[in-house]
């Protein structure tokens, strides 16, 4: 008899608009905060071509994209899969592409084995590139370590460097530790002097192998709150765009009924290097739960997407996901803004997805909030003193 039987007719899935693919799981550093365990990342091997095959056939079988995606290779440090795995992967892909579908290709890379070579390849093929980066050197080099403890900062300058001079835009994505709470300017200096075609970040979360985030410290959301304001300012004046705070303000600025994405099945898709597949939040893929079982919903070679509604776990997961959102929708003020968050990060933090607040939509959806939302007002308010003052 099965435990979970919610579902009687699928629920509304998709459009695709992020597939995350998982070339190699292994990877070259052992970042202090990565949610990946140690042996995830000790993984070598790649991705079979078997798997892409059957991945984009699978999709493109099915009903879940729509004109348009973008491919993340993600997840383990795609480059190490090395150049001749892309070269019959993307030539596979577009083989299968359908016309009506347009398909950008994505590395999320930390850079360290960016050469001459890749720089080609990227430009050939114009993939965008994410390189992650938190900031100067004495910031960056506190987390972001090889495996035998050293320090990459050098290696990404390295990287941005040859990027640069080959006219490759690439956006930095950092990560906001308590550390960088404790001294924020080098960080904000950083990130609005240099140049990068997008500039984002993340907070270390609470999540996978990672069990504490450092950000959960005394007066936490007030010294977060105090960084975005500071943070904000100078990347207004210097006109720095940075991606978190571009979306806060259209999230102000164009108030709409929000959903969360990540609430909605096969709006994203995360295949990994075996063909085992999951959805709703990147990180699920490789976490599993004593009252859940297994976040993997099926397997590319002989799973059909489309069927993943019949999972069993999906279904626990799926209504759990949902029940979490009505709770939101009661409890919080900020659910037209939100929609109603992350189901990993409740996952990882409350432990169960029909929960609410955690301390990663604390900071980055409340306090972001209320911190801009200040900000705009205080510039209306100095603008409309200048219009009287005249
Ligand atoms: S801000 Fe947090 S508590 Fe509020 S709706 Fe979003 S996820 Fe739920």
């Amino acid at each position: 008899m099965k435990l979970h039987n919610y579902l009687a007719t699928p629920p509304k899935m998709g459009p695709l608009n992020l597939l995350i693919m998982q070339s190699t799981g292994f990877c070259n550093f052992a970042c202090t905060y990565c949610y990946l365990t140690k042996e995830s990342r000790a993984q070598r091997g790649r991705m079979s071509m078997d798997v892409v095959e059957e991945t984009f056939k699978n999709l493109f079988g099915s009903k879940i994209p729509h004109d348009q995606f973008t491919v993340v290779w993600h997840a383990g440090e795609p480059l190490a899969a090395g150049i001749p795995f892309y070269e019959k992967a993307f030539e596979l892909i577009e083989r299968l592409r359908p016309d009506y579908c347009k398909i950008s290709h994505s590395f999320q890379t930390n850079g360290s084995l960016i050469d001459q070579k890749w720089c080609d390849f990227i430009k050939k093929w114009a993939v965008s590139v994410g390189l992650s980066v938190d900031g100067p050197k004495q910031l960056h080099d506190l987390h972001r370590i090889d495996k035998i403890g050293e320090g990459s900062f050098n290696r990404a300058e390295q990287a941005m460097d040859l990027l640069r001079s080959n006219g490759i835009p690439f956006s930095s994505i950092a990560v906001v530790t308590k550390a960088t709470l404790d001294n924020p300017h080098p960080f904000i200096d950083y990130f609005t002097t240099k140049s990068f075609s997008t500039t984002a970040f993340n907070i270390e979360e609470t999540e996978g192998f990672n069990i504490k985030s450092s950000l959960e410290c005394d007066k936490g959301s007030e010294r977060f709150r105090d960084f975005i304001r500071a943070y904000y300012l100078q990347a207004k004046a210097s006109g720095t765009r940075v991606r978190e705070f571009r979306a806060t303000e259209q999230t102000i600025l164009h108030p709409i009924k929000r959903t969360s994405s990540q609430s909605i099945p096969m709006t994203l898709i995360n295949v990994a290097m075996n063909g085992d597949y999951s959805t709703f939040s990147p990180e699920l893929l490789t976490m599993e739960s004593r009252n859940y079982g297994s976040f993997v919903f099926g397997n590319v070679i002989k799973d059909r997407f489309d069927d993943i509604w019949k999972n069993e776990n999906f279904q626990h997961v799926y209504a759990d996901i949902q029940a979490g959102i009505r709770v939101c929708h009661k409890t919080c003020d900020y659910f037209e803004f939100c929609g109603g968050g992350h189901p990993s990060n409740k996952f990882s933090e409350n432990g169960s997805f029909n929960s609410a607040e955690t301390m990663h939509c604390r900071l980055l959806k409340k306090d972001m909030l209320m911190v801009i939302a200040q900000a705009i007002q205080a510039e209306r308010d100095a603008q409309s003193e200048v219009i009287h003052a005249k």
